[in-house]
Parts: structure tokens; C-alpha cells; sequence
């Protein structure tokens, strides 16, 4: 079998050219004599990869020189532990709840300080984001949560929450690098890598300086401390080094698509080709508040369980795999990422065209 269009959640598809150019490196990184697997995390060879992720990802997004970008172990899930851990001082944080990934990241956050949720789209499956533009925020709030781009549910955030000056704190996860989000807007935005950027196994916390601090839960593992962590320049420990070093390649290859705006133009295009189709299809629907949709994660059903078990395994064998639906909501789900071709959308798209035709 050749290369699939793969529609999985994550890990996710990676850019051909930037496995390409991986296979190139494998054995023998640009005349080292090993690869990158195999060198020091300590070498000037591994040096250069981080400070070039760094750098390029800093391009990407204009980090302001204010903000630190870590690269963290422990995938996404860590950060839900991290954050309150790191960001705790009046004990106090806000959660928003638009899905399991929210929903999740406030019970972890519940162990260490108190969290009141202050808005939920969990009355209509979390198929919508609520109003967030005067929400009953804590005064004493050390931040407000929310998870951006609800990978599960195929919502995103179209505007931000009005925080009434609280540091925002928001899991991009799935859509980390999909546009050039406003550094600026953040207290601190973190993804996990293997989603949109890279392979499983790091996550990317970019955080405003000031909310770095020392006087931190003392229990706090150093392995999820953000000061020791930036101290270290996220070399405390051994990194997971293969993943930077592809994730660095993802950044270049981004640049050289012309960057964040270009992609935002690209994957908008993409959505666009799924989303009218959904709109006048008599079999298949899209689930979600028009005003809400994700651009990157588009569930869908076609009402019938049987049905859409069927759409899966045909499309599977068409070479469109992993379209199931997550084990919570059911039906379909394409996740259409960067590295996710106009082609494989279309090709999706005939492919629902055609089952449509067959099966009404
Ligand atoms: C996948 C995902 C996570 C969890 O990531 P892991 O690396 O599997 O722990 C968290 N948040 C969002 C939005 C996700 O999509």
C-alpha cells in the first residue's frame, strides 16, 4: 500500500517532505556519523536542533522576547497537572468546559488549588462555545483555562474569553500552528506536540516570563517545574530529542509554505471543501454550531450507527483512514491538519459524494 490520507486526531499526519529529509539524516546527520537519535543531548549537533526550534518557532509566531518556550516531556495531559502547579497562588483558577480535554484538565487542577467552572457547552454535547464575553471570573483567579480547539467535539474558540485581566491559559493542542495566534493575548498557551506539529512525546509551553516563578508547591515534580525547566533551556534532563529535532523540521517547512497566514489561508480552504459539502448533503451532517467549527477537527454523522460503521470501513479501504469518531461521541471525525493536503480533502469528499449515491 502506498501513503494514506490519514484522519487521525493524533499522532497525526507529518509534512512527506519532512520525513523525506528525516530519512536522509537517518543514519548519518549532516556528516556526524550518527543519527540524531544516537547524539548527546549535550552535543553541539543537538545544541544547534534546539536553538534552531527555538528560533524558527519564535519566527513563526513572534514570540515576543517576554515569553519563554519550553519543550516539556509528559505529551499534553502533563501540562493539566503543570499548570496548576506552577500557576498557583491564590489557590484559585477558572476552567471554561467545552469538552473531555478541559473537562479533564479541571479535575487534574482540582488536586492542587480550587477551580470553579464559570462556563459550559456541556448542555448541547459540547457542540458550541459558550459566550465568554463577561464571565463571572474570580477576583482572586490565578488564571482562566480554556482548551482553544476542542479536538473531541470539532469546536474552536472564534474569539477569546474577556479574562477581566487574569492570565489566559489555553491548551492549543490541535490547533497549535494552524494560524499565527497573538502571543500576546496568552499568560501562557501550550500544545502538545503530536497533533499539528510533530511526533508524540513533548509538549510546547510558551510562557510570559512573570509567570515563571520560584515560590512554587514545593511537591511539585522538577520534571513539571516551568523555572527549572526555562533555567535549563528544557535540558534539565535528557529531552525527548528526536521529536525537537522534528518538530524543528515542521517549523522550517512552515516557513517555507510562507508561514502561519499562509497555512490559516490553506487549512480554512480545506475545512471550507468538507464544510459545504456537509452543508448540502442529504446523508451526512456536521454536528457542531455553525459559528463554533473547527478548522482542523470536522465531526460528522450520518444518524444511522450501522451506517456510519460502514462509511468508516469503506473509506478505509479507499485509503481514507482513521475517520471514527472519537469513543465518546461516536460517527465520524476528519481531522484535517496542516500536513493534511488539499487532495486528501477532496479525495474525502468524492469518497463521501460516492457513498452518498450508493446508499440513500
Ligand atoms: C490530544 C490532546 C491532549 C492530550 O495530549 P496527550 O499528549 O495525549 O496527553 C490535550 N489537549 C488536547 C486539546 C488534545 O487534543
Amino acid at each position: 500500500m502506498g501513503r494514506v490520507y490519514n484522519f487521525s486526531a493524533g499522532p497525526a499526519m507529518l509534512p512527506v517532505e519532512v520525513l523525506e529529509e528525516a530519512a536522509r539524516d537517518m543514519l548519518d546527520y549532516h556528516g556526524c556519523g550518527q543519527s540524531v537519535m544516537e547524539m548527546s543531548h549535550r552535543s553541539a549537533e543537538f545544541k544547534a536542533i534546539i536553538e534552531e526550534a527555538e528560533k524558527d518557532l519564535r519566527d513563526l509566531l513572534d514570540i515576543p522576547d517576554n515569553y519563554k518556550v519550553l519543550f516539556m516531556q509528559g505529551g499534553g495531559s502533563q501540562q493539566f497537572a503543570a499548570v496548576p502547579l506552577n500557576l498557583a497562588k491564590n489557590g484559585v483558577a477558572d476552567y471554561i468546559i467545552t469538552g473531555q480535554w478541559s473537562k479533564k484538565a479541571a479535575k487534574e487542577a482540582e488536586k492542587y488549588l480550587r477551580v470553579n467552572r464559570i462556563a459550559s457547552s456541556e448542555d448541547k454535547t459540547y457542540s458550541y462555545i459558550p459566550d465568554c464575553s463577561d464571565l463571572p471570573v474570580d477576583e482572586d483567579a490565578d488564571y482562566v483555562y480554556i482548551c482553544e480547539n476542542n479536538t473531541i467535539y470539532g469546536t474552536k474558540y472564534k474569539t477569546l474569553p474577556d479574562t477581566k485581566g487574569k492570565p489566559l491559559v489555553a491548551d492549543v493542542s490541535s490547533c497549535f500552528l494552524s494560524e499565527k495566534h497573538d502571543v500576546t493575548k496568552y499568560g501562557i498557551l501550550w500544545g502538545g506536540v503530536q497533533k499539528n506539529v510533530g511526533p508524540a512525546g513533548c509538549a510546547i509551553v510558551i510562557i510570559r516570563e512573570d509567570l515563571i516563578r520560584e515560590d512554587i508547591n514545593p511537591a511539585t515534580p522538577v520534571m513539571m517545574n516551568y523555572k527549572i525547566t526555562a533555567d535549563n533551556g528544557s535540558l534539565y534532563n535528557t529531552p525527548p530529542c528526536y521529536v525537537i529535532y522534528i518538530c524543528g523540521l515542521v517549523f522550517k517547512w512552515l516557513k517555507k509554505m510562507g508561514g502561519l497566514d499562509e497555512m490559516k489561508r490553506r487549512n480554512e480552504e480545506k475545512a471550507a471543501i468538507l464544510y459545504d459539502y456537509l452543508d448540502q448533503s442529504r446523508l451526512f451532517r456536521g454536528t457542531v454550531e455553525k459559528a463554533s467549527r473547527s478548522i482542523m477537527n470536522v465531526p460528522f454523522v450520518t444518524g444511522d450507527k450501522e451506517m456510519d460503521a460502514k462509511f468508516v470501513k469503506e473509506a478505509a479501504e479507499a485509503g481514507l483512514v482513521n475517520l471514527k469518531g472519537h469513543r465518546t461521541v461516536g460517527g465520524m471525525r476528519a481531522s484535517i491538519y496542516n500536513a493534511m493536503p488539499k487532495e486528501g480533502v477532496e479525495a474525502l469528499v468524492r469518497f463521501m459524494k460516492e457513498f452518498e449515491e450508493a446508499n440513500l
